[in-house]
């Protein structure tokens, strides 16, 4: 399936949020403010806006791109950094698939829908997981 809207790359994701968005739970105006305020509040502690839609893949060096920066945006938007890194390390560095196997052949970037400098933040990402 051609992918024409960002974030969705299955039939079952676009029905789902069909779904959703043709069911609204009866929500008032005090919820909507407070959804919309837990909303900032998180996104405001992402340092990368990446969806995890995985159009950027595949990375010719291993590299698991959404993976990799949705480690580091949890590991950023709560005070838990021992989780993240332990996955990070576990599941990632130890499976050749962290940002440490970037070889910077910028295959990856143009093809990101949210212009994410991938190769900057992926060495950041790896700088925030592994460092002190
Ligand atoms: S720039 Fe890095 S992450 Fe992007 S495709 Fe190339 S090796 Fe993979
Ligand atoms: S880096 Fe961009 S293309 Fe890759 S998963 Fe994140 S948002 Fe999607």
């Amino acid at each position: 399936m051609v992918s024409v809207i960002s974030g969705m790359n299955a039939a079952s994701q676009l029905e789902e949020n069909l779904r959703v968005a043709s069911n609204p739970v009866a929500l008032d105006d005090d919820d909507r403010a407070l959804a919309d305020e837990v909303a900032r509040f998180f996104h405001a502690r992402m340092p990368v806006a990446c969806t995890t839609c995985g159009y950027c893949l595949p990375c010719p060096a291993g590299v698991a791109i959404p993976e990799v920066l949705s480690t580091y945006n949890t590991a950023s938007m709560f005070e838990n950094q021992a989780g993240p890194r332990f996955a990070y390390d576990a599941f990632l560095v130890k499976a050749g698939s962290g940002g440490d196997q970037c070889t910077e052949c910028a295959e990856c970037e143009p093809k990101c829908p949210q212009n994410i400098p991938i190769i900057e933040m992926l060495a950041q990402a790896h700088a925030h997981l592994t460092g002190p």
